[in-house]
């Protein structure tokens, strides 16, 4: 197998697309996977861009394990990334079974397939959603797991269980999975970044539309958390960073380095950053007002969260570098870059 090769599932997307262009960067042959069912194909082209090279396509829908099992036929790579799900919280509370299936069914096809061609590497995008309303604050990946409070949070905690036990189960296996905090901003290029269908439900997008006159305010959701200034804290992630994560998680796995088969790590700065203060960092990033106003809170938000890093800097040797105020830039010059907006 070619230990320098990686199949990204989800690879059009947004992580994805960013994690490819640096896997790209650090010398590894990329095939990506995607149905395009919530993304464009403009990325492969924006990757293109970047890095000089065209990854190899196939427009396959990862539940489909016909499908799926002919790029493993033709490739011989020894990694898979898998972001290849849904995530859309509140879709996922009124539509519990289309997230159950997709989540669910594309990544067991993943690991299946994984162990029928007998390939070794994988890593599984993960969230912090799975601590829910942590007791102790930062979470360390030893933090107790809440019952998760969507069927978009279950399927994390279902798939970071279903790879456990896989690599339980098969020695050939060595699995990963990547707890994200809240990845934001896009790649400084401004070739790739977050392209959101309909009206944002994350934060950062919806600031940047904000800006660009397609929303006409930012609602912030509540300002009455017991926290400095009322409103959440979370631990915002440059999607940069996160993406070199990944690199840094193949590589531990390709060069065999730890005894553990399944490890997990959490992905953030460490720092945690409120909402007003996110906004300010943006208005002052980008030299311009933001239209806002304080609504109530949203159902379902955890007053705060973010991440205890120290296992990933001193295992993976991974560490957040990108300041908030370069990431909100880059949001933001995405954000133009989108709209045509000079
Ligand atoms: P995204 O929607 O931009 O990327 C997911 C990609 O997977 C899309 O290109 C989509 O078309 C594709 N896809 C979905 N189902 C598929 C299937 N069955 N077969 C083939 N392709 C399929 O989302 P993202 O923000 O890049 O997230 C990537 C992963 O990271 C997801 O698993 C998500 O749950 C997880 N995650 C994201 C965040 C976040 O805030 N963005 C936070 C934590 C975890
Ligand atoms: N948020 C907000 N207004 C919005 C979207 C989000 O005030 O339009 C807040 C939300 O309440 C949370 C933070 O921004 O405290 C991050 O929300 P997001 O949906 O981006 O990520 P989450 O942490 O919920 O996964």
């Amino acid at each position: 197998m070619n230990s320098k090769s990686v199949l990204v599932a989800g690879g059009a997307g947004y992580i994805g697309s960013h994690t490819v262009v640096e896997l790209i960067n650090a010398g590894y042959e990329v095939v990506v996977v995607d149905n395009l069912s919530n993304s464009d194909i403009s990325s492969l082209e924006g990757i293109n861009k970047i890095t000089g090279v065209k990854p190899t396509f196939y427009n396959v829908d990862c539940c489909d394990k016909g499908a799926l099992s002919e790029v493993f036929k033709r490739h011989d790579f020894n990694s898979v990334i898998h972001f290849a799900a849904f995530k859309a919280v509140g879709e996922s509370v009124e539509q519990p079974a289309k997230y159950y299936r997709n989540n669910l069914l594309s990544f067991m096809n993943v690991l299946e397939l994984m162990v029928e061609y007998g390939r070794r590497n994988v890593v599984f995008s993960s969230s912090a959603t799975v601590y829910g309303d942590a007791d102790e604050l930062p979470v360390t990946e030893d933090t107790p797991r809440k019952p998760a409070t969507s069927p978009y949070g279950n399927t994390k905690q279902m798939s970071e269980d279903i790879l456990r036990d896989s690599v339980r189960a098969n020695s050939s296996l060595r699995g990963i999975a990547l707890r994200y905090f809240n990845p934001i901003g896009a790649h400084p290029s401004a070739l790739i970044g977050e392209l959101p269908r309909g009206v944002p439900n994350n934060l950062v997008p919806y600031i940047t539309q904000t800006a660009a006159g397609i929303r006409e305010c930012l609602s912030i959701f509540g300002q009455d958390y017991p926290t400095p200034d009322g409103s959440c804290l979370r631990d915002y992630i440059d999607i940069v960073d996160l993406a070199k994560a990944h690199v840094a998680a193949i590589d531990r796995m390709v060069e065999e380095r730890g005894k553990e088969s399944y490890e997990v790590f959490n992905i953030g700065t460490g720092r945690p950053v409120s909402v007003f203060e996110l906004v300010h960092v943006f208005e002052e990033a980008n030299n311009l007002k933001l239209n806002y106003k304080v609504a109530p809170r949203r159902a379902g938000d955890v007053p705060a969260v973010w991440a205890d890093t120290t296992r990933a800097n001193e295992v993976l040797g991974w560490r957040a570098e990108r300041a908030l105020v370069d990431t909100l830039k880059a949001a933001w010059q995405w954000e133009r870059n989108v709209r045509g907006i000079e």
